[in-house]
């Protein structure tokens, strides 16, 4: 069986003091929640003061993206070693606006999955067409596509690290959902590409996460679907009472 999980993506928002409001105000209200894994994902400057406020609480911290080398000189980029030194468990990695703003590649995400797993943390690895993709039809070849090449080199033991977050591009922010259906159909080709490129135990045990405009009217009808394991959430993890809501509707 496996564990819901709940992640928070909070991207380039908050500030000092609405980031370490955000984490207490979730510490409060989640804190007998434990059938239920919750993370949040900070910019990375206030990780270790959300980091304070998580302390001593069920929920996980973790980054929005962490760079494949260990140290060095990559002005401006952060390490696995950085992000553990901070409390870090979880990072995402991928995320379509760093595919499509930021221009990473598959390549790129596959080495930051690898370099991640090795230094000790758990990635969210987001995956998930655009709209002229699901309207060509493309969908199925578009997310297969970025699987091989984002797990590629990957034995049975490491990549049981991972969670795959569904995120199709034209649903995150826009207010614009997939339905329950998209949504697992997609997770389910997921799975059964898991069992090709694996086997059936890691396909079972791996943790697939739907993202795109998760909020808490749309969350139980999301999270009945038998392939749908968790959430990444952008817009309601900025709430308070909107990601509280949505995990204990999970709960
Ligand atoms: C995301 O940032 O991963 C996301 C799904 O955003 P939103 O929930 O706002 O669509």
């Amino acid at each position: 069986m496996r564990k819901p999980f709940i992640a928070g993506n909070w991207k380039m928002n908050t500030n000092s003091a609405t980031a370490v409001a955000l984490a207490s105000g979730l510490v409060k209200e989640l804190d007998s929640v434990d059938t239920v894994d919750v993370s949040v994902c900070p910019p990375f400057v206030y990780l270790q003061s959300v980091a304070a406020a998580l302390s001593a609480s069920n929920i996980a911290l973790g980054a929005q993206d962490v760079f494949y080398e260990s140290n060095g000189a990559f002005t401006g980029e952060i390490s696995c070693e950085m992000l553990k030194d901070c409390s870090c468990s979880y990072v995402i990695l991928g995320h379509s606006e760093r595919r499509h703003i930021i221009g990473e590649t598959d390549e790129l995400i596959n080495k930051k999955v690898k370099a991640a797993i090795s230094g000790g943390l758990l990635p969210i690895f987001c995956v998930g067409e655009l709209l002229e993709e699901r309207d060509a039809g493309k969908t199925m070849e578009v997310v297969e596509s970025q699987i091989r090449k984002g797990l590629d080199g990957l034995c049975k033991e490491r990549v049981q690290a991972v969670t795959i977050a569904y995120e199709p591009v034209w649903a995150i922010g826009t207010g614009r959902t997939a339905t329950p259906q998209q949504a697992q159909e997609v997770h389910a080709m997921i799975r059964g590409l898991l069992e090709t490129l694996f086997d059936k135990n890691v396909a079972q045990a791996m943790r697939i996460q739907y993202g795109g405009s998760a909020k808490p009217s749309n969350t139980a009808e999301l999270m009945v679907q038998p392939d749908v394991d968790g959430l990444l959430v952008g817009g309601a993890s900025l709430k308070v009472a909107d990601f509280s809501q949505m995990v204990k509707t999970v709960a």
